[in-house]
């Protein structure tokens, strides 16, 4: 702990975003960052807690405290090693992860949080800049085969780790290009692409073998993985997204969200697009789901320069604050509001999409009514409707409801993997499938969820798969 009374003198103090005006009109990362003096003076203000909670809430076990003090003295080659040892891309969580740390911070109790996920961006970057990242090959080879099948977080994740232990890794992937959805689905806004091919020329340096354009199962029959390789982790991801199946959904204009976020990363890398091309310029758009996938589809929306831009969910309104059932150290359920909706967007909450009206085949709008939530004595959640329903204008809708069970069944029955009734590969505390040579990690296993749990998974999957 540098400075003891770093949390008592210094405030803490954001890099904020680019002006509205200004980043609306690009594709750049919105994020900026502090000067090395301001950003060692708000590492300062980490307290260096007894039982960090932050280093509990994160899913890596990042030792934030540790690389704080480290970064507070710049010792930028200590910080970086300390935030490498449990994370292989501090670059990119640094910069989507939804700081589950914070959250869990002793000093946001009464003050505001440390800006962990800041400064550990800004670590991993001043550590790139000055030369500190280099390609770690590794000392010896076990000799093992391990074939990583996808290449989003948790693949990665996994065949880093399991590089640096000494087995050789080949990573398949059916796109074109590495990445999985930090790739195609999370927009530049958020997230350049420079960054992932930056971490990905370090790993081929290294050793790790990319195999693009390989539907495994499709392209690379099952039998051959298991006969070539003594491992196989299964990181494949979930491709299935929600539906709505109501009245007019088949009319053109409503696309699934990943459809047109895939598209626009394509555009963005200077690449076609397969099949036709949704573009929001000069339409009033309505986005249906109110998360973080809803969210990319509104900057980028945005930045396509629709006419208008709604999004709606079908939950209620979450509270402006932590409820009494919610309490820290716990991820609160609060109202958040990203970059992209203070670009300019209309929220609205409780709403229920009864059905889509067009004018020759096109949507044209969407009718919606409000509900109530209300809790049953069982427990469980039920909506009602109220009052009468009215129409949002849209000539684009896109779903963002979030994702069903993957749709790799095919595969998974191929190998003899057991999945669960939503779809998910069942592992057991090792992440090892039904068929003890086949480990699984990532969305693949549970669901939709945030990079830094995928990237944990993968580091279990190299832990145990050995
Ligand atoms: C639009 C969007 C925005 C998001 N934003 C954030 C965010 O800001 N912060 C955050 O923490 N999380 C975010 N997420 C969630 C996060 O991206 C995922 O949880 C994470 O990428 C899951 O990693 P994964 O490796 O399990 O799967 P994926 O990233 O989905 O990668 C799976 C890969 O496997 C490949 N694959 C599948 N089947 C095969 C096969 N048979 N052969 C070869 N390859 C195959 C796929 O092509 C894909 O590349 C977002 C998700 C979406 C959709
Ligand atoms: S990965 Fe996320 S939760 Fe962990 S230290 Fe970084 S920002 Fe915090």
């Amino acid at each position: 702990m540098g400075n003891p009374k770093g949390f008592l003198t210094v405030k803490r103090k954001e890099g904020g975003y680019r002006p509205v005006k200004e980043r609306i009109f690009d594709f750049g990362e919105v994020e900026q960052t502090l000067n090395t003096d301001d950003r060692k003076l708000q590492a300062s203000r980490c307290m260096e807690c007894g039982v960090p909670f932050c280093h509990w809430a994160c899913p890596v076990g990042s030792k934030i405290p540790e690389w704080q003090d480290a970064l507070y003295h710049g010792y930028w080659e200590e910080a970086y090693a300390i935030l490498n040892s449990t994370n292989s891309f501090p670059e990119i969580t640094g910069r989507v992860c939804p700081a589950l740390c914070e959250k869990s911070c002793v000093l946001s109790v009464h003050d505001s949080a440390v800006t962990m996920r800041e400064n550990e961006c800004a670590v991993a970057e001043t550590a790139f800049d000055k030369g500190l990242v280099k390609p770690s090959v590794p000392a010896f080879r076990t000799g093992k085969k391990v074939a990583v099948i996808g290449s989003g977080p948790a693949g990665l994740s996994a065949a880093d780790r399991l590089n640096q232990t000494g087995h050789l890794v080949t990573v398949f992937e059916k796109n074109d290009v590495v990445g999985g959805l930090l790739r195609y689905g999370i927009p530049d806004f958020k997230l350049n692409k420079r960054v992932i091919d930056r971490r990905l020329a370090l790993f081929r340096e290294e050793g790790i073998v990319f195999k693009t354009g390989v539907n495994v199962g499709v392209d690379l029959p099952v039998k051959q993985l298991l006969k070539d390789f003594d491992a196989v982790v299964l990181a494949l991801g979930v491709e299935q997204p929600r539906d709505l199946p109501v009245e007019g959904r088949t009319l053109e204009g409503i696309h699934f969200a990943l459809e047109y976020l895939t598209q626009s990363n394509l555009k963005v890398a200077g690449k076609p697009v397969l099949g036709k091309e949704i573009n929001a310029k000069g339409k009033h758009v309505l986005v249906i789901g109110g998360g973080d996938t809803g969210s990319d589809c509104v900057g980028t929306a945005i930045r396509q320069q629709a006419a208008s831009v709604t999004q709606i969910e079908i939950l209620p309104k979450p509270p402006q604050e932590n409820s009494a059932d919610n309490p820290w150290p716990y991820w609160p359920n609060v109202l958040r509001t990203s970059s992209s909706h203070r670009e300019g967007c209309i929220r609205r909450w409780a709403l229920l999409t009864k059905r889509f009206l067009g004018e020759n085949g096109r949507v044209k709008q969407a009718e919606v009514i409000s509900v109530d939530w209300h809790k049953e004595d069982n427990g469980k959640w039920q909506m009602q409707e109220k009052g009468k329903p009215e129409r949002i204008q849209a000539d684009l809708v896109l779903l963002a409801m979030g994702f069903t069970q993957p749709v790799h069944k095919g595969l998974l029955n191929a190998l003899g993997v057991a999945f669960d009734d939503r779809g998910n590969v069942k592992t057991n505390d090792k992440k090892q499938t039904s068929v003890p040579k086949v480990f699984a990690a990532g969305d693949v296993t549970r669901g939709a969820s945030l990079v830094v749990h995928a990237i944990y998974e993968g580091q279990q999957v190299a832990r145990f798969c050995r």
